[in-house]
C-alpha cells in the first residue's frame, strides 16, 4: 500500500433486507474475519436496517467490524413520524451513516441540499457520513457523468467535512444491482476527478486523505480489479454484502 493512501473501507449496505435472523449471517462474517489467514487490510462496516442495529451491535462487539445507518433525518429529534435521527442511530450502535444513496435521491426525491444537511446531522451526532454520488444511465449516455458528479459533490458535502468524518461513494446508478460496472478507465477518470475536487474543496491534505469508495455490482470476482484502481479507497457493496461468504470474498481483495 502506498504511504499516503488512506486505509480502505469496505461497507455493506443491506438496504431493506434483514430480520432478526440476519444476526446469524453477521455472526458468520465476524467468525470469517477472525479466522482469516491474515488480518484484513481494510476497515469493515455493515449498514443493516435500523430495526436490527442494536441486535447487530451485540454481534459485532470486539470484532472490529463497525455498523452504520442507511439514512438519517437532518434534525436531532421532533415531530417527524417514521424518521430516524443520526443521534438515534448512534445510540443504537452506528458509527456512520450513508446519506444521499441514489435509491433515496430517486424514491424520496432527495436533493443534494438535503443530503448535505443529513451529512451535517451525522457529524453533529458524531457519525461518519458516507455521501453517495452517481449519474443515471441517461446522464452517462449524454456525456454528463463528470458534470453531475461534480455538482452532487459540491452541493452534498457538509461544511463540517474532513477526512475522518466523511467518505465519498461514487455509485453510478446504472451499475447498482445490475451486474454491470464501468470500465477500469472510466472509474479511474471519475475517481481522479472527485479527488481533484476534494482537494480544491477541502485543501491538499484533507482532500488527499478522504476516502472515495466505488459502489455498483461489486462482487468477489471483480473486487480485486476494482479495488486496485487509482483513487479507489474501498467499496460500498449492496447485494454481495448480504451473504458473509461473498462479503468476505470482497474484503480479501485487501
Ligand atoms: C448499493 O446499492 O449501494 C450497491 C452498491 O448495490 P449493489 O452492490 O447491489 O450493486
Amino acid at each position: 500500500m502506498a504511504v499516503n493512501r488512506p486505509k480502505p473501507l469496505v461497507a455493506g449496505n443491506w438496504k431493506m433486507n434483514g430480520l432478526k435472523a440476519a444476526k446469524k449471517e453477521l455472526a458468520s462474517l465476524v467468525k470469517g474475519v477472525a479466522g482469516a489467514k491474515s488480518k484484513p487490510g481494510c476497515d469493515i462496516m455493515i449498514c443493516p436496517p435500523a430495526t436490527i442495529l442494536s441486535l447487530c451491535s451485540d454481534t459485532v462487539k470486539g470484532s472490529g467490524i463497525k455498523l452504520g445507518g442507511q439514512d438519517c433525518h437532518a434534525e436531532a429529534s421532533g415531530a417527524h413520524t417514521g424518521d430516524l435521527s443520526a443521534e438515534m442511530l448512534k445510540n443504537a450502535g452506528a458509527r456512520a451513516c450513508i446519506v444521499g444513496h441514489s435509491e433515496r435521491r430517486t424514491d424520496h426525491c432527495e436533493s443534494s441540499l438535503e443530503v448535505k444537511l443529513k451529512a451535517e446531522a451525522a457529524h453533529r451526532a458524531g457519525l461518519m457520513a458516507i455521501i453517495c454520488l452517481g449519474e443515471t444511465a441517461d446522464e452517462r449516455s449524454s456525456g454528463k457523468t463528470i458534470k453531475i458528479v461534480g455538482q452532487q459533490l459540491k452541493a452534498s458535502l457538509a461544511e463540517s467535512a474532513n477526512h475522518k468524518n466523511t467518505v465519498i461513494a461514487y455509485e453510478p446508478v446504472w451499475a447498482i444491482g445490475t451486474g454491470n460496472t464501468p470500465t477500469v478507465a472510466d472509474i479511474a477518470k471519475v475517481h481522479g476527478y472527485i479527488r481533484k475536487r476534494l482537494i480544491a474543496l477541502l485543501g491538499d491534505e484533507t482532500g488527499a486523505k478522504t476516502r472515495i469508495l466505488y459502489g455498483g455490482s461489486v462482487k468477489p470476482s471483480n473486487a480485486k480489479e476494482l479495488m486496485d484502481i487509482d483513487n479507489v479507497n474501498g467499496a460500498l457493496v449492496g447485494g454481495a454484502s448480504l451473504k458473509a461468504k461473498d462479503f468476505l470474498g470482497i474484503i480479501t481483495a485487501y
